[in-house]
């Protein structure tokens, strides 16, 4: 067990100016306060806290910090509050213990939601003061130490928090040593039979290797120092066993299979050196394409900076190296704790804004994110970022996930540039927008301005980012839609039984009701209409009393015409709905119906109303709801002709002339042939796709028709989707 001494001198050792005596004092004061206490090994609980903070102190960190690990459960676990704290310890010590006190009392393994939510209160105490998340990874690290006098059952549980929660957190911030060390406990607590399998062969194959990797060791030694590339330290390691078993398990292979099996670590002066080194390796082995790594030109967003490349040696014996300076290693084992060490009483640098840049930008993309699923979901994109590195066009590097489109570029740069991207060019390509961004690319984003998000978009961007912008506009839109809807549908209903909408809108009742569904202001009954959530007709009754409730004479016919057309549409829909001006409507993407066609019209949630043909296949199976169904109707007072898409395939004998003949008869009854595509089968038939301009049923009636007059054609039918 470490004595309180020993603590002492270690913190002495590396800040002689540190106020020793709060440290005498937390270290009493948590001897007493623990005292009588035992954990599950049997020992008195003092051991714990000691330990923690001796793993603090092992970090550098400042006396604040150290003092804080030793005091970090006398506010859970004994009758101390916190306020004693801050009068015994002073501000921050306190701010400290309680930040830690908070995170040990938050239940993980409940539902989804509150998993969430307890993640998102984490970082918040992670942003307040990054030593709150210090201690905690300390303190869990040295539970982890300890777990297997913990009864089984439980055990699991804290290892699988452990894998989930606080590896990945300690990996985003950089401290690789942490990270590694919860990795392989929570690894042999979790699957106690998978892993020691894999240790036995593992250990096996280290014997058997053992003599190579010191002779390999010599070797590049002796090379370096011929070629006065000065060396600081170089060893031979191989790879844990919780990597070996995630990259066996993924990529379902054998372990001879993995060829970092053994990696070589060379530590040199200056990132100069590190070239020479890998120069020099190169020279000596032949390197395995495609596995040079350079995160010194490129480093990882948690900072992590290094030179990898994978060579087999004259033996065929596959290995990997990594190079780099005495500084890089640092912060490679260490991360954020290596710029938080004690320098003269003053704590951390500007280094440190990397990772707090990343906890601030996690929490803003994240705050309006409500489903907890979701969440979890981002917060994994965030948490194991796989990158691929960019060019813009000014040469600068950029680092994205892998997956990441020009449109999570767009939104990476600036979020009023992901707003207005309206297309990018990658190495001087124009490319759609949900292409996605490879090792290498040059990308740059065209703007347009006012222009807006897509709903599109979500279907393939892959940064929480810019899916977390892209919602939060589309939201906003679809309220200030259906409060339009929900007005509309409002102020039919009441005009049909002689009220006035404005005064009932405006009255204590409607502000009452709204009250009533926690709703706050009667915009937001509207927006309960036009979401479909709440019937017009149910609002009105509440307004109006009953014996007050009389229907007008019936529905008056069509009033005027759409002007306003949403969604994908194009052209000016003739489609009304009935008893209402100037609804916001659009024709459903699924049936595409044309003028003449009978039609329905469906409230969607938050998009307006949807206009769909009375036989598609999506109207029969979403209208199990009758209060969203809205009547609709073809306006049959407009002159123009209105121009609907419409995709016909075909099937026709396969022969010479056919497209030709095909194409003429249908101008010939003044028809727009847009696009037209045909594939040959095999048994001397031919598939046609035909894309043609419609005014309304009768005209797409005719050209149907006309088709299949055509001689060798033996099918045509209207395409689902246009
Ligand atoms: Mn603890």
């Amino acid at each position: 067990m470490i004595r309180f001494e020993t603590l002492l001198e270690k913190v002495r050792g590396y800040s002689p100016d540190a106020d020793l005596e709060l440290l005498r004092r937390a270290y009493v004061f948590s001897a007493l306060a623990h005292k009588g206490q035992v954990r599950h090994s049997g020992e008195p609980y003092l051991v714990h806290p000691l330990e923690v903070a001796d793993l603090l102190a092992d970090m550098k960190l400042d006396v604040v910090a150290v003092s804080a690990g030793l005091l970090h459960d006398v506010v859970e676990d004994t009758l101390t509050t916190p306020e004693r704290i801050r009068e015994l310890f002073g501000p921050e010590v306190a701010h400290v213990v309680e930040g830690v006190t908070k995170i040990s009392a938050i239940p993980f393994s409940s539902s989804e939601e509150r998993q969430a939510e307890n993640f998102r209160k984490m970082l918040l105490a992670m942003v307040d003061d990054i030593r709150v998340i210090l201690v905690k990874l300390a303190d869990r690290l040295h539970n982890m130490r300890t777990l297997k006098h913990v009864p089984e059952e439980r055990r699991v549980k804290i290892a699988q928090e452990t894998l989930d929660i606080y590896a990945p957190i300690a990996s985003r911030l950089g401290m690789s040593k942490v990270k590694n060390e919860l990795e392989e406990l929570a690894f042999r607590h979790i699957e106690p039979k998978a892993y020691e399998a894999l240790r036995v062969r593992v250990e096996a194959k280290r014997k058997e290797t053992e003599g190579v990797v010191d002779e390999l060791i010599r070797r590049l030694r002796a090379k370096l120092e011929e070629a006065q590339v000065p060396v600081i330290q170089l060893d031979g390691r191989t790879k844990r066993l919780y990597s070996i078993h995630l990259k066996l398990r993924r990529q379902n292979i054998e372990l001879e299979q993995v060829y970092d099996f053994v990696a070589l670590r060379v530590v040199t002066d200056s990132v100069r050196d590190c070239y020479a080194a890998l120069g020099i390796i190169h020279q000596t082995w032949s390197p395995v394409p495609g596995r040079i790594k350079d995160f010194i030109a490129m480093p990882r967003p948690n900072g992590y900076q290094s030179l990898h490349t994978s060579v087999i040696s004259e033996r065929g014996f596959p290995f990997e190296v990594q190079i780099r300076t005495e500084e890089m290693h640092q912060h490679a084992e260490e991360g954020i704790a290596a710029h938080w060490k004690y320098k003269e009483g003053r704590i951390g640098d500007h280094g440190d804004e990397r990772y707090f840049q990343w906890l601030r930008q996690l929490l803003e993309e994240q705050r309006e994110v409500r489903d907890p699923q979701e969440f979890l979901q981002n917060l994994k994109i965030d948490l194991y970022p796989e990158e691929v590195y960019i060019f813009t066009p000014k040469g600068e590097v950029r680092a994205l996930p892998r997956g990441a489109t020009a449109v999570d570029f767009a939104y990476f740069i600036h979020t009023d540039v992901g707003h207005q991207c309206v297309g990018a060019r990658i190495n001087g390509k124009i490319v759609p927008l949900r292409t996605r961004v490879q090792n290498g690319d040059i990308v740059e984003i065209l703007t347009q301005a006012g222009h807006r998000p897509s709903r599109d978009w979500l279907t393939f961007v892959a940064t929480s980012r810019a899916r977390g912008k892209i919602r939060h506009v589309l939201q906003a839109e679809e309220r200030a839609r259906s409060i339009e809807l929900g007005r509309r549908l409002f102020e039919k209903e009441a005009r049909r039984f002689d009220q006035n909408p404005r005064t009932l809108i405006e009255s204590a009742a409607a502000a009452a009701l709204a009250a009533e569904y926690g709703t706050g202001k009667p915009d937001e009954l509207l927006a309960q209409i036009g979401y479909g959530r709440m019937s017009a007709k149910f609002v009105l009754q509440r307004l109006v009393p009953d014996d007050q409730l009389k229907e007008k004479a019936p529905e008056s016919a069509v009033v005027s015409v759409v002007k306003r057309v949403l969604g994908t549409s194009s052209g000016d829909d003739k489609i009304k709905v009935k008893g209402t001006d100037d609804i916001l409507v659009f024709r459903a993407r699924c049936c595409n119906p044309i003028r003449g066609e009978k039609i329905v019209g469906y409230i969607t949630r938050g998009r307006g109303v949807s206009v769909h043909s009375t036989t598609c296949r999506n109207v029969m199976n979403h209208m199990f709801d009758p209060e969203r169904r809205i009547e609709v109707e073809w306006d049959t007072s407009g002159g123009d002709v209105a121009a609907y898409v419409v995709r016909l395939t075909m099937q026709v004998e396969d022969r010479k002339g056919m497209l030709a003949e095909l194409s003429a008869k249908v101008s010939d009854i003044n028809t727009n042939i847009t696009n037209m595509e045909a594939r040959t089968g095999d048994d001397h038939l031919a598939r046609i796709e035909m894309t043609v301009e419609i005014s309304d049923l009768k005209h797409l009636e005719k050209v149907i028709r006309s088709l299949k007059n055509v001689p060798g054609v033996l099918g045509v039918e209207r395409a689902a989707r246009a």
